[in-house]
């Protein structure tokens, strides 16, 4: 891959990776508000079930972040664009569509065979 086109994805990230932190920080500062408004009358019930909305979506938020991490480590080190397990470049295409892929199409696809034959539930997984 072309540097430049290394240091557009570098950019992305970086730029990707401040709006999560805010976003994060963000979570953080609304759990403080809620809890200290809770009172005798609120539904603690929706209270909580919006509490795990959040935290679940927070999980989602840093499973991301450390995805984006990953990748800009692997631009310092020169390996991005590289599939990590048959070490063939990824297709640009994948790389556009999903920028911290860190495998191949065809590597990724054995990988999720391999996991559906393992744990149905892996599908949903996020690549
Ligand atoms: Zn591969």
């Amino acid at each position: 891959m072309k540097s430049e086109h290394i240091q557009n994805f570098k950019k992305l990230f970086e730029t990707q990776r401040q709006s999560l932190v805010t976003a994060i920080q963000w979570t953080d500062h609304e759990y403080t508000i809620r809890s200290e408004d809770l009172s005798d009358e609120v539904d603690l019930t929706a209270v909580e079930l919006e509490q795990g909305m959040r935290l679940r979506l927070k999980q989602r938020e840093l499973v991301f972040l450390r995805k984006i991490d990953q990748a800009l480590e692997r631009i310092q080190q020169g390996t991005f664009g590289f599939c990590e397990s048959c070490e063939e470049p990824i297709e640009e295409s994948r790389l556009k569509a999903r920028p911290t892929a860190s495998m191949c199409i065809s590597c990724k696809e054995q990988e999720e065979r391999m996991e559906k034959r393992t744990n149905p539930f892996s599908v949903l997984r996020t690549a």
